[in-house]
């Protein structure tokens, strides 16, 4: 009965692992569309810092470079939002 189980417990585990790798491969292809040759992986912060938009899923449209750190935006507007006021909208930032 104990190797029922067993079997039950690895027939489950990697259908749980081929869920994980389907859901890893359907979010590195977001990063195709982006408009801008950059990806998440290179900014600073994951997110918009002006809207807080995840930039994983969405499309980088403009990037501006920060005390040598890249960020990524939305759009330009966003961009323009951002270094306004930058110290304010990183503070924010690091709160969240
Ligand atoms: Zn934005």
């Amino acid at each position: 009965m104990k190797y029922v189980w067993l079997l039950l417990s690895v027939v489950l585990l990697v259908a749980v692992g081929c869920q994980k790798e389907n859901k890893e491969a359907a979010t590195k292809q977001a990063p195709a569309k982006a408009a801008l040759d950059i990806t998440a992986d290179m900014l600073a912060v994951s997110v918009d810092p002006n809207c807080g938009m995840d930039m994983r899923k969405a499309a980088i449209k403009d990037t501006t470079v920060y005390h040598g750190k890249l960020y990524g935006f939305c759009s330009a507007g966003c961009k323009k939002a951002f270094l306004k006021n930058p110290e304010a909208k990183l503070a924010k930032l690091n709160t969240q």
